[in-house]
């Protein structure tokens, strides 16, 4: 059988539910496809932070500036409680040259407006109280960051588009394609082909697995494999989401297999520390463990919190998360198939997930979006056709 849509959105994560949720509300008769459940890739092991602090400043700004007054009105949208929060970003800095790179930050995202100070390490402890500053030269604090339940937020976009007619398909692959000339017509799945006149790739660090069938290949996409773990819940005490300046001391060409560790900590909506990250570049989706990350994490986040070395850890995770070489994410129609839309590997995905789905949904109703997405297009010079 061949069902027919107006629009098919494949990946069920932030950024698919958030498609799903704005086409089905805009009136169109929309479909998701999943290979898992909902929320199956990057999207179930994230912290939910809204973050600013990894912002890409050349051309990311007008679209995060614009994207972080959504979440003012998203719960009421929504008619739902997201765990939505105020918290702050810290970047614990080590060495000279991560003050360097970030003196040089605090003075960019203070000239377009974006709350950002760079402290001394006798000051730490004011934003802080739990950490531990002997061996660090100070932080750069965000003061204006927040965060929300993932699950809460993935579940309301599904649950509201669903109520708006989204007919869901979970542990569906999408197998294969259907082409008129230029023109996308068809998915294939095990269960069967679906039409539609307007396809979103919303499928993460998988999008170039998925676009070989079509002949496409994004070049500047590549992903890495985040690991991460949980302990047990504690009484809020972290006023701050943590990652090590040492983020921004790494290029984007991390060598294949190396796995690195920075200290990335957050306390869940529901108490739980999360502790963070080790990663490495992948060319494989396998979400097994490698030996050596959990010690790696537990031993990062140490040296910053020695006070948490009894906590017990419930589980770790790892997932694959798209990137980009020129951190900027593949945003747009693909110019070389009509009907193909791409939206994947937004820096910090959670706080762009609203605009997102809001934006796809003009492009595919009005042809043009409040959003300028021109820098974002998904054949920008990388783009290679097979
Ligand atoms: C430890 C960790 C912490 C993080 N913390 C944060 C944070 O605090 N804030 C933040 O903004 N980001 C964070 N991230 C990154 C964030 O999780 C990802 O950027 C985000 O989840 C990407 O969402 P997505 O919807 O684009 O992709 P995904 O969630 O990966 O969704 C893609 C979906 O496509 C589906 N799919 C793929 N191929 C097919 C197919 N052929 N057919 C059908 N379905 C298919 C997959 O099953 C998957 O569900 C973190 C990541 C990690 C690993």
């Amino acid at each position: 059988m061949n069902q027919s849509f107006d629009a098919i959105v494949i990946g069920a994560g932030y950024i698919g539910s958030s498609v799903a949720y704005h086409l089905s509300k805009a009136g169109l008769k929309t479909a998701i496809f999943d290979l898992g459940s909902m929320a199956a890739g990057a999207s179930r092991a994230n912290y939910g932070n809204i973050q600013i602090q990894d912002l890409e400043l050349q051309f990311s700004v007008p679209m995060i500036q614009m994207a972080r007054t959504r979440f003012a009105t998203l719960e009421q949208e929504l008619d739902w409680d997201l765990g939505l929060r105020k918290l702050g970003g810290l970047l614990p800095i080590e060495n000279e040259n991560q003050w360097n790179i970030l003196a040089e930050r605090e003075k960019n995202l203070q000239a377009i407006g974006i709350a950002s100070e760079l402290i001394q390490a006798n000051r730490l402890q004011e934003v802080e109280p739990s950490i531990d500053a002997a061996h660090l030269l100070g932080g750069l604090y965000h003061a204006d960051e927040g965060q929300l339940d993932p699950f809460q937020l993935i579940n309301a976009y599904l649950t509201r588009a669903r109520q708006s007619g989204l007919q869901e398909y979970y542990y569906c692959p999408v197998t294969g394609f259907e082409l008129d000339h230029t023109n996308i017509k068809s998915i294939r799945t095990p269960t069967g082909n679906f039409s539609a006149d307007h396809i979103v790739f919303c499928t993460g660090a998988y999008s170039n697995h998925l676009g070989k069938k079509l002949g496409l290949k994004w070049d500047v996409l590549h992903y890495v494999l985040g690991q991460a773990m949980v302990t047990e819940p504690l009484p809020i005490q972290l006023r701050n989401h943590l990652a090590s300046a040492s983020f921004f001391e790494m290029g984007a060409d991390i060598p294949k297999g190396v796995l690195l560790a920075n200290m990335a900590i957050s306390q869940s909506t529901h108490g739980n520390l999360l502790l963070g990250e080790s990663m490495y570049e992948a060319d494989h989706f396998r979400t097994h463990l490698p030996n050596n990350s959990l010690p790696w994490i537990a031993r990062s986040v140490l040296k910053y919190f020695p006070a948490f070395k009894n906590l017990r850890v419930l589980r770790g995770w790892s997932a694959a998360i798209a990137d980009t070489r020129d951190g900027l994410p593949l945003f747009g129609p693909v110019a070389a198939i009509d009907g193909l839309y791409l939206a994947t590997a937004f820096r910090s995905t959670v706080i762009i997930t609203p605009l997102v789905g809001e934006t796809i949904a003009q492009l595919i109703t009005t042809g043009t979006s409040q959003l300028d997405i021109q820098a974002f297009l998904p054949e920008r010079n990388a783009y290679v056709s097979h």
